[in-house]
């Protein structure tokens, strides 16, 4: 008998197909931006986690040039043997003083941030209390950490506490985990409710402020700034790939669990230290951030100026990420596709990402009122 121990993978393939799951990538031309080239036509780009601009910005080109010219393309290690360089300590001081922590710790992206950190501080004696719409890689670091996993409803603090008191006894070390901003709806988690409970129950509590920073907050810190939240213990994650406009991620936290994640997530003791460039961008990004809040305010307009005139019922965001919602996926991808030829750039988001299908917009601090005018106008022209 001739087997084949691959055959599975073709009608795996054509049941993701069938239930209009395919994904597919699509290249971009040119300079990140508010207009991109998309298979040679010019869009609107509503589809970016560049919020504010940066990722096309010549100052971070700049430096990512000078860094590279001066250390080179690669980083040629892990930054506990060859690959840690004097850039690197300057980006997690420019973190720690951006987020008001007393110390930071880089990571090849903000993936592998969170699996890191959440690996590192709880294991098999251990809980992890986790919100179901929480970040893929939230999800996974908790699996990989191997202590016991119960999600809770999104945002409900009432069963977050209940389950607190049954449960909190039988573990050792307590751990909450949520986005700030969750990523695929745009709203922001509860988190003064958050961080009474973790304090009433012993627990830690690790915060994804991948959507936030840069973006929340007085000084661009995130939505710990934004609701005020002090406490030195919290243990912030974050991105530079999204306003900071580079590549990599961060946790900011006390010196101790700094030192502690030093030692002890593998996923940044086994993997090869950011690029010189990305760490050269993410530092001018940082500075841009704290210099000209005018950018965020910016944001906000367009956000503000966005929502007052969609023409179709949006999922409940406080944040730069808007979605409209359809009833099914096939509607959703006609819908994108209608807005792609109308010239606007915004991905249909579905099952399995999310449970209800929609269309995802990205506002931008350098998006015109002109653009946001058209995404309204190609909207209101869209037919089923
Ligand atoms: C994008 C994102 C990440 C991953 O960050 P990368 O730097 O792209 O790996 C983590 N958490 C959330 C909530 C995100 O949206």
């Amino acid at each position: 008998m001739q087997c084949d121990p691959y055959d599975w993978i073709e009608p795996a393939l054509n049941t993701i197909r069938r239930a209009d799951w395919y994904r597919s990538v699509q290249a971009i031309g040119g300079k990140p931006g508010a207009v991109v080239q998309l298979a040679g036509k010019e869009v609107i780009n509503f589809a970016s986690n560049d919020y504010l601009g940066l990722a096309g910005d010549d100052r971070l080109i700049t430096a990512a040039i000078a860094a590279t010219t001066e250390f080179g393309t690669g980083s040629t290690g892990s930054r506990l043997l060859s690959g840690h360089r004097e850039l690197h300590r300057q980006l997690e001081y420019a973190i720690a003083s951006l987020k008001q922590t007393e110390d930071a710790l880089v990571f090849s992206s903000g993936y592998l941030a969170n699996i890191g950190a959440i690996s590192a501080v709880v294991g098999k004696r251990d809980l992890i209390l986790a919100d179901t719409y929480n970040h893929s890689c939230l999800k996974n670091g908790a699996v990989l950490s191997g202590a016991t996993v119960i999600d809770y409803p999104h945002k409900d603090t009432e069963v977050l506490q209940n389950l607190l008191t049954q449960q909190r006894p039988n573990f050792r070390r307590c751990l909450i985990i949520t986005d700030s901003v969750f990523s695929m709806d745009g709203d922001l988690c509860p988190l003064p409710q958050l961080a009474d409970l973790a304090q009433q129950f012993n627990c830690m509590l690790l915060i994804d402020e991948a959507h936030a920073t840069g973006v929340f907050g007085a000084t661009g810190a995130g939505c710990v700034e934004h609701f005020g939240i002090q406490n030195s213990k919290l243990i912030q994650v974050g991105t530079l790939s999204k306003a900071l406009g580079s590549l990599g991620g961060f946790v900011a936290g006390s010196k101790l669990l700094i030192d502690f994640l030093r030692n002890r997530a593998f996923s940044w003791i086994y993997t090869t230290a950011l690029s010189p460039a990305d760490t050269a961008a993410a530092l001018s990004a940082i500075a841009i951030v704290r210099s000209e809040p005018q950018r965020r305010q910016q944001l906000w307009d367009n956000v503000a100026y966005l929502k007052q005139q969609l023409p179709l019922p949006i999922i409940d965001s406080q944040s730069s990420i808007v979605c409209c919602q359809y009833s099914s996926a096939t509607s959703a991808l006609q819908a994108a596709s209608q807005l792609k030829n109308a010239g606007i750039f915004a991905p249909a988001i579905r099952p399995p990402t999310v449970p209800t299908s929609r269309i995802r917009f990205s506002v931008m601090a350098t998006h015109q009122p002109s653009h946001i005018e058209k995404l309204i106008a190609g909207l209101k022209d869209i037919r089923y």
